[in-house]
């Protein structure tokens, strides 16, 4: 037996380090600008508790490229490294000086915004690099260094004549990497990554226009003139208290993060928190159609202002990807994968704690104005919908503001609805029941007749509808959704006296064969009914399990596949063509009228397709000739 230690040489994991550290070779340049903030951030934290005497004045970063040296520049005003640092910080591989100054300064330093982490961001510089200098001058009056260093484990380091504050970082780009001399490349990582960091990063010049004084000649020119290209926020909207900002102002951070986005967002909700975890953000509610898929990867992730990601899933409940806005956390374990991000305990909270907020706001704007809430239902209401279907907690809150349209325009929440309902919609069983439409054109004759007979009709239009309906059923004792073209409809136990009918029990036995006749006993099921406030000879119903179920897989989830297409036809015993049928003795005229009768049924549920449509046309244009 032997105890021993795996002597893991540096020249074996430095080439490593370089190929597999990050997949996305462009995030160097977001690993040395943090490093850039860190040192102003430690500086600025150093000089506020007096550890550093003087004026720091006001400290930024710049990015210069030199296109025919083929090298980036990288400078901040920060603390900078004295010889013995470098040595302690760079050439110890995954030694963390942020983590460190952390720990020394612990509790005062902890809202400080120190990015780094694991020691390793530097040498992401050599992805990119095939040789890296840094010159750079402490805070301490000890003299400037110089390190080199061309991606072997071998380094110099040596004094160097700088004489102000800070650090330079030299990237010598090599050969498959020149995409990041590109202006504009750089432009666009800047601008991916460093948009809102806290302070004030350089790339270049710009022009700008002086304007003219008040009393200027009216042919007068205005002048330009050139100024630092600053190419950050470094206060942006998500970082002030909300009571500091007015609802214009998150409007004009949204066109920030958006620029191409022309539509306003319908509202925004603030997230604040310091305990037990750190988050702050904006998340906003887009108009969101009846899409689910298209709208997702808005939300950015930021941890100290810098951008990280915008793929938010694992941390943001599901149903909330729809939003847009900014969700900003040094809590969020990145470095995991993002499966095991679901299962960790801080991420649960927060994304539980995003859920509330986001409850707690529609719900105080429900109650705060309702009017403008039912107006904007129609834009959340698939965001709602979906959250009540996937998300416990937000179901538990949702039942006050979840609204239920009719098709005549109100918007009732449920208990409403309940209370509306419950005098003249149950069944024999005692159950309530919710009859809806799905499409108020398509279901235009369904809806009159319903509404004929007193019924309340809701418009549930979401495409997830069926899966909602079908939880609200399970949860909620005695109710059942029923779409107007449903089999449920005949169910309902009416005030009224019941219809008389005016075919006796003989002509009916008589009348059904004479009908099976002509109808395909595959698709449809004959049933009788003496119906007097229906204008139709025949009405075609599907039961609403079944055309339930198809919804459902269309949507996924659902069951088993492939349910056959089976209706309903109801024959009204009351109607005068009906009559006219059972009387009629010539077969040919009889199937003519049976088989018309049939058609126009079909067409109000709009079945009548392809060549059976021409057939009844032309049987039409027969029939008035
Ligand atoms: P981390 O940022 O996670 O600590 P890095 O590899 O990015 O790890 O950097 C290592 C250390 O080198 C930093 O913690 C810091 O002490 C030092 N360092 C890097 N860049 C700078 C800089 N621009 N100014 C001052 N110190 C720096
Ligand atoms: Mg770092």
């Amino acid at each position: 037996m032997a105890n021993g230690k795996i002597n893991v040489a540096v020249e074996n994991i430095f080439p490593l380090i370089k190929k597999f550290l990050y997949s996305d070779h462009e995030i160097f340049l977001r690993e040395l600008i943090s490093n850039a903030t860190d040192a102003i951030s430690k500086l600025k934290h150093l000089s506020s508790i007096g550890e550093l005497k003087g004026n720091i004045g006001k400290p930024g970063i710049e990015v210069k490229l030199d296109k025919e040296k083929k090298k980036i520049h990288i400078l901040d005003q920060g603390v900078g490294m004295t010889a013995d640092e470098v040595n302690k910080y760079i050439n110890e591989v995954a030694f963390s000086g942020a983590e460190e100054f952390l720990e020394k300064y612990k509790e005062e330093a902890k809202d400080s915004g120190i990015i780094g982490h694991f020691g390793l961001g530097f040498y992401s510089s050599f992805m990119v690099a095939e040789k890296v200098e840094i010159i750079t001058k402490s805070y301490l009056n000890d003299s400037a260094a110089h390190w080199t260093c061309d991606g072997s484990p071998e380094y110099k380091l040596k004094k160097s004549s700088k004489k102000e504050r800070g650090t330079e970082i030299i990237l010598h780009v090599s050969e498959d990497s020149t995409e990041f001399l590109e202006e504009s490349r750089i432009r666009e990582l800047l601008n991916k990554y460093n948009k809102f960091m806290p302070y004030p990063i350089k790339f270049g010049t710009k022009e700008e226009t002086i304007p003219l004084p008040k009393n200027a000649k009216k042919d007068a020119k205005p002048k330009t003139k050139t100024v630092d290209n600053i190419i950050n926020t470094t206060n942006p909207a998500w970082t002030k208290t909300p009571t500091d900002l007015k609802d214009e102002d998150y409007k004009s951070f949204y066109r920030e993060l958006y620029p191409m986005q022309f539509e306003e967002p319908l509202f925004n909700i603030h997230l604040n928190v310091d305990y037990p975890f750190n988050l702050t953000g904006i998340l906003y509610f887009p108009k969101i159609q009846n899409d689910l898929n298209i709208q997702k990867d808005r939300i950015q992730l930021y941890q100290n202002q810098v951008f990280v990601t915008d793929n938010v899933e694992g941390i943001v409940p599901e149903f909330l990807t729809m939003l847009r806005g900014v969700i900003d956390s040094p809590d969020i374990p990145l470095n995991v994968s993002r499966s095991y991000l679901q299962a960790d305990g801080a991420v649960k909270k927060i994304s539980n704690y995003i859920t509330r907020k986001v409850a707690d706001k529609l719900n105080s704007l429900f109650k705060k104005d309702r009017k403008i809430f039912e107006e904007k239902w129609n834009d959340i209401k698939v965001v709602i919908e979906y959250g009540l279907l996937t998300e416990e907690k937000f179901y538990e809150k949702a039942n006050n503001f979840m609204l239920y349209p009719t098709t005549e325009g109100e918007y009732l929440t449920y208990d409403e609805l309940n209370a509306a309902v419950k005098d003249n919609q149950t069944d024999k069983d005692g159950k309530l029941i919710f009859l809806y439409a799905s499409d108020i054109e398509e279901q235009h004759s369904y809806i009159e007749t319903a509404k004929d007979k007193g019924y309340k009709v809701l418009l549930l239009d979401s495409p997830i509808i069926a899966h909602l309906i079908q939880k609200l059923e399970g949860d909620k004792e005695k109710i059942a959704f029923s779409r107007v073209d449903g089999d449920a409809i005949e169910n309902l136990i009416k005030k009224e006296e019941a219809t008389v009918s005016k075919m006796s029990d003989d002509e009916k036995d008589a009348l059904k064969p004479l009908i099976e006749a002509v109808v395909p006993g595959d698709k449809y099921t004959i049933q009788m009914e003496a119906m007097d406030s229906c204008n139709l000879p025949f009405v075609i119903t599907q039961p609403e399990f079944m055309r339930r179920m198809k919804e459902m897989q269309q949507t996924g989830g659902g069951m088993m596949g492939g349910f056959p297409e089976m209706f309903t036809l109801i024959v009204n015993t009351n109607h005068e063509l009906v009559g006219q049928i059972l009387n009629t003795k010539t077969t040919k005229k009889r199937e003519r009228l049976i088989q018309q009768s049939l058609d126009l049924a079909r067409l109000s549920q709009n079945l009548l397709k392809g060549e059976a449509l021409t057939t009844f046309i032309k049987r039409s244009v027969e029939l008035i000739k």
